[in-house]
């Protein structure tokens, strides 16, 4: 399998050699030159493996498709290391709740920081500290963060070999649980640095370390955004996870010890849908690399709140990016975002995969004017019926009804983004089982879930007095000399 650029250049590379990258040398992204598929046969096989050999097994085959530059044991072995019950509290990895009839939650959040980007971010852990041993490298991952990806990078990069992770936060302005959870981190490897300043500081602080070519070759900086292709990948996996638990034959008759298949009825012949809570469309987007394996899905639901630039585009065709005054502070904050980071890969499926096509939308016209608009494109209609793409929106209203609602009727406390989901999944629903993936648990956004249900969250075991533990940062201003200081400090060229 070779990956190549959403803008076109066709440079034969392999999963490694864009493992350890961002973009792709011309701006654009990685994708794999082709979608293996997976028929009906596969399928029953997968989900067989599924069943027999739970998720770690499952995670192998489908990684197995993309991935043939890292022998079949030791891909095997990190799958092993990665989707342990021990690191994400269940058998099941990511359990399927049912809400109501026809209604549910496929448990993304209980890895180590309690939201789904630990999914990928476990493994990628294990893989760049795998493929830098191979290469006898090292890495030091610069980083910035509002809470979410900060923590899930440090609790999947801490105590591994050959990698320090540096993550700027804007100090004093995380909340507590989200400073207890990165700060108490104690691992020598793991560099946090607050900025006297606001989180567009830190990152104008991430961009200009990294535009600076010598000294990010001398220092060997990398980074692990959402646009990282492993990361894709490995979201891939509970798209199918969530489908075999949804079509078993255990939650139709409602008990049972693990999903089965249904041998009455033919593979392939049951659909579900997924509705996403979405920001960069790297979670949705994985549900489309699935959809294009073979995997079937009725419908992909976009589900976004007052920040609804991918909620617009699928509703007129129109992509336009919000300036950073327009982008709002909500109460889903993981998905306040001016520009979906991830979305040039589906644009690009959806022109054909026509790379200088996807490069004029993306490099002329949208910085140029600030949007593109594919409404007059027949292709453009396609993007519902040929890829089954749906959207909705949803607001702070929205949010505090929908954690009430789903509280008193289901006895279940959700979380603000994971609200947004079940808000326009009910707007969607069409006869077939409905998956709403979630994304992060309510701990993590007690003061709206107070808000909502007039008392704060129940908090795991492990999270009791977090914020009590001793905190390792330091406090920097906001100038890009005193970070390159910091880095330089820590690591020998
Ligand atoms: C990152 C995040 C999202 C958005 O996911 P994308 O892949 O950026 O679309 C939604 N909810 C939570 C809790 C997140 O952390």
């Amino acid at each position: 399998m070779h990956y190549l650029s959403t803008r076109g250049d066709a440079t034969a590379r392999k999963f490694c050699d864009i493992l350890l990258e961002g973009l792709a040398p011309d701006g654009g992204l990685y994708l794999p030159e082709r979608y293996p598929q997976v028929n009906a046969a596969e399928l029953a096989r997968l989900r067989k493996v599924h069943a027999e050999q739970g998720y770690a097994a499952l995670a192998f085959e489908i990684l197995s498709l993309y991935i043939d530059d890292i022998p079949s044991a030791d891909l095997r072995a990190i799958c092993d290391k990665t989707y342990t019950a021990q690191v994400f509290g269940t058998r099941e990895i990511v359990p399927l709740k049912p809400l109501e009839p026809g209604l549910f939650l496929l448990g993304l959040s209980n890895g180590p920081t309690l939201a789904f980007k630990d999914m990928a971010m476990q493994l990628l852990g294990h893989l760049f500290e795998y493929e830098l041993g191979r290469r006898g490298e090292e890495l030091n991952i610069l980083g910035a963060t509002s809470g979410d990806t900060g923590s899930a990078a440090e609790y999947a990069m801490r105590g591994k070999r050959g990698i320090r992770v540096f993550m700027l936060s804007p100090h004093g302005r995380m909340s507590p649980f989200q400073q207890a959870q990165m700060f108490s981190l104690q691992d020598a490897n793991i560099h946090n640095i607050a900025i006297e300043g606001v989180f567009d500081d830190c990152q104008d602080i991430v961009k200009a370390v990294s535009n600076d070519l010598a000294f990010k070759a001398r220092y060997r900086i990398g980074t692990v955004n959402s646009i990282n292709w492993a990361r894709l990948l490995a979201q891939v996996v509970y798209y199918f996870a969530g489908y075999f638990q949804a079509t078993s034959d255990r939650v139709e008759a409602g008990g049972g010890p693990l999903p089965q298949p249904s041998p009455q009825r033919g593979e392939g012949a049951a659909r579900v849908s997924f509705t996403v809570p979405s920001g960069n469309f790297g979670n949705v987007c994985a549900g489309h690399v699935a959809r294009m394996m073979g995997l079937p899905v009725e419908h992909l639901v976009v589900a976004t709140n007052e920040n609804d630039v991918l909620d617009e585009f699928f509703r007129t065709g129109v992509y336009r990016v919000r300036a950073a005054a327009d982008t709002r502070e909500t109460s889903s904050p993981s998905m306040d975002i001016s520009k979906a980071s991830n979305f040039e890969r589906f644009v690009f499926d959806l022109l054909g995969r026509d790379g200088a096509a996807t490069r004029r939308l993306f490099a002329e016209q949208l910085p140029g004017q600030g949007f593109f608009d594919l409404s007059g494109d027949a292709r453009f209609a396609q993007a519902a019926a040929r890829y089954g793409f749906r959207s909705g929106r949803s607001t702070h209203a929205d949010r505090l009804a929908t954690i009430r609602e789903v509280h008193a009727r289901c006895g279940v406390t959700i979380d603000t983004h994971t609200a947004d989901g079940v808000k326009v999944a009910r707007e969607h629903l069409d006869g077939k089982p409905m998956l709403v993936l979630e994304t992060a648990l309510p701990i993590k956004f007690a003061q709206t879930i107070t808000e909502a249900l007039g008392h704060p969250p129940e908090r795991p075991a492990q999270f009791v007095g977090i914020e009590d533990l001793p905190k390792r940062v330091s406090v920097l201003p906001a100038e890009v000399a005193g970070v390159k200081a910091a880095i330089a400090a820590q690591v020998s060229v």
